[in-house]
């Protein structure tokens, strides 16, 4: 286990790596990111995570988000007693050559995951059985019509779908209202330090004001996304 700075991590952690008194909820927090991920990591099911070439979480993989840096971090639940992907994997020693990243995948014959068509297959690598992709693809193609209307369709829809996205995050400021706890993670989580105040916009409803931590700043994709377009705004806050 190493310390680091929660105002330098990308994920606001204080720790990372592994230690033998860390449970699974520390373990995973310390271990989802922030690595450099190929391609190959945006198919994968699960990931382990090794210590002292022992695997020590085995971790099912929602999604990948991208932190600053260039690096990405893994969204997803650590796996417990029962399931045999973590019977299979945790406990035993490391099923792949140690790598400089301590989070590992490996071709799993305990698929979890059936064909993203619906066909009912199971999967051990990706979302589709070969083929299925362009089946799946095109059986949403036909019922808006032509590829042509499919795509009129698309833009126009996914257009529409970005403003709406864009309206949630009205404005974030350096912090200076009353809240005296994050209002993204709750008083219980005792967040450290509030850095903006952020004022929120839910489809029409009135504006909610909150005050947040860094942490929330860089995993909340809207904040985020609205920081990256206000680059004098983002520099005025003090978030790392
Ligand atoms: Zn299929
Ligand atoms: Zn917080």
């Amino acid at each position: 286990m190493r310390y680091v700075n929660p105002e330098q991590d990308q994920l606001g952690r204080d720790h990372v790596g592994w230690d033998s008194n860390m449970d699974d909820a520390a373990l995973f927090r310390a271990n989802r990111g922030c690595w450099v991920l190929g391609e190959r990591a945006d198919r994968e099911q699960y990931a382990l995570v090794s210590a002292q070439g022992i695997v020590r979480q085995a971790i099912e993989i929602h999604g990948l988000v991208s932190v600053a840096g260039g690096r990405r971090a893994i969204e997803g639940r650590y796996l417990e007693v029962g399931h045999p992907v973590h019977d299979a994997y945790v406990g035993k020693p490391q099923p792949v050559a140690a790598a400089r990243n301590p989070v590992t995948y490996f071709d799993s014959p305990h698929a979890a995951r059936t064909c993203g068509c619906g066909c009912g297959a199971p999967v051990t690598l990706g979302w589709f059985l070969t083929g299925h992709d362009q089946k799946a693809l095109h059986d949403r193609v036909a019922k808006i019509g032509t590829v042509h209307q499919f795509i009129e369709w698309f833009d126009r829809t996914y257009a529409e779908g970005e403003r709406a996205m864009v309206s949630r995050v009205v404005s974030i400021a350096p912090h200076t209202n009353a809240k005296k706890a994050c209002s993204a993670h709750g008083a219980g989580a005792g967040c450290t330090r509030l850095v903006a105040d952020v004022v929120l916009s839910d489809a029409g409803s009135e504006r909610v004001e909150w005050a947040v931590c860094a942490r929330w700043l860089k995993e909340n994709s809207d904040a985020y996304a609205w920081l990256q377009r206000h680059p004098v705004e983002a520099a005025e806050l003090d978030a790392d």
